[in-house]
């Protein structure tokens, strides 16, 4: 992967993978199977005239159906892994009074930044790979050997909000040996323009399920599309994790809304652990030169390199700038995850399933060898911005 530091959203470097799903989906030699990001399904509507915030996950999948994939997965059920991972991670630290704040890592664009800009604090991030590349992993290690495949006979396509999603599939170190988890990419515009070239009839698709097992997750993964809502999901997570008591209400309200930084300071079983959740990589630069003096008052910062979230992503349908629009998106997140009955990743049944049949416990041997991953020091690799 070459550094595509040029546009934090990687919008500049943007490359056509339309013909490479088509591709990928009609080689008979191979099992093409997709996932989708929580953002995409709350504003893929607005390619077909539905109105800002419609949820349209059912014909989503019915037409990713249409297009041919043989599996339509979740990107959600790797959300909910991920925060099972980021949560032990998070206890691990704080346990040891070391490595803190942990830094969200779900963001490529501000991984990418950090990377260049910041390398004296690469042992901050959370070692977890982002969601795509946690349901690519797991896709190919767990769920082909299951089907009687091997990992090398699944192709994993991905529908992402983002441009960066593009560039940190291809990055060496994601994947085992030389199978990458993820194989390509493509936007939520691209996959609206797949629909069309399909000649499918959007608003007449009768709505569809996600198949399982990577298809099933809670209304924490849903909220990872708007910022603060990695943070909200892994709270919930530790916070039961720490009392070994029910978290009542699980909205923290404090994480929610669209300022740059959002705080609150939360009693974890008699801790009292500061948050913070970023959007935009000018948010990212003034916390991260707290942490680097060490001032930073900080137990965790969630960072997105959008403002807004993934719900405003570089690969969205296009929003010129309407906050209402991206409020809407974000809105039909917060809405879906309050009617799921399980809100909770650590409740989720196919979660745990994988974890007795292939992972052993959170931040094991095992969960290391698939789920996580290490940053590089990219202070002296070329960047046309620097
Ligand atoms: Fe991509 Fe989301 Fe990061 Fe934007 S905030 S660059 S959409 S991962």
């Amino acid at each position: 992967g070459q550094c595509i530091a040029v546009c934090p959203t990687g919008a500049l470097s943007e490359v056509n993978n339309i013909p490479k799903v088509w591709s990928a989906i009609s080689d008979e030699n191979k099992t093409c199977v997709v996932q989708v990001a929580p953002a995409v399904r709350v504003a893929l509507g607005e390619e077909f005239g539905l109105e800002d915030g419609t949820v349209s996950t059912g014909k989503m999948v019915a037409a990713l159906r249409l297009l041919g994939f043989k599996y339509v997965f979740d990107t959600n059920f790797a959300a909910d892994l991920t925060i099972l991972e980021e949560a032990s991670e998070f206890l691990h630290r704080l346990e040891k009074g070391a490595n803190l704040p942990i830094l969200t890592s779900c963001c490529p664009a501000w991984i990418n930044y950090i990377e260049h800009q910041y390398p004296d604090l690469l042992h901050l991030p959370s070692t977890c790979k982002s969601p795509q590349e946690m349901f690519g992993a797991v896709a190919k290690n767990y769920f082909a050997p299951k089907i009687g495949l091997t990992p090398q006979d699944l192709t994993v396509v991905s529908v992402m909000p983002c441009v960066a999603k593009k560039y940190e599939c291809s990055r060496d170190e994601l994947g085992q040996g030389d199978v990458l988890d993820v194989d390509i990419s493509i936007t939520t515009r691209e996959l609206a323009k797949m629909i069309k070239e399909a000649g499918i009839d959007f608003d007449n698709l009768e709505p569809d399920c996600f198949d399982n097992p990577l298809g099933e997750s809670t209304g924490a993964a849903d909220i990872f599309g708007a910022t603060g809502g990695v943070l909200e999901s892994a709270l919930r997570t530790a916070y039961e994790w720490v009392t070994q008591e029910e978290l009542e209400n699980v909205d923290f309200k404090a994480l929610r809304g669209f300022e740059g930084i959002k705080e609150a300071s939360i009693d974890v079983g008699g801790t009292l652990v500061n948050v913070c959740a970023a959007s935009s990589l000018g948010s990212a630069k003034k916390l991260m030169d707290e942490v680097r003096e060490g001032k930073s008052k900080y137990h965790i910062i969630e960072i997105m390199a959008c403002p807004g979230g993934c719900v405003a992503g570089g690969g969205q349908p296009y929003h010129g700038g309407d906050y209402d629009k991206i409020k809407a998106r974000a809105k039909a997140l917060y809405d879906i995850d309050a009617n799921k009955p399980l809100r909770k990743s650590h409740k989720n049944p196919s979660i745990l399933t994988l974890y007795k049949e292939l992972l052993g416990e959170p931040y094991s041997e095992n969960a290391h060898k698939y789920l996580h991953t290490t940053y590089f020091d990219k202070s002296n690799v070329f960047c046309e911005n620097k």
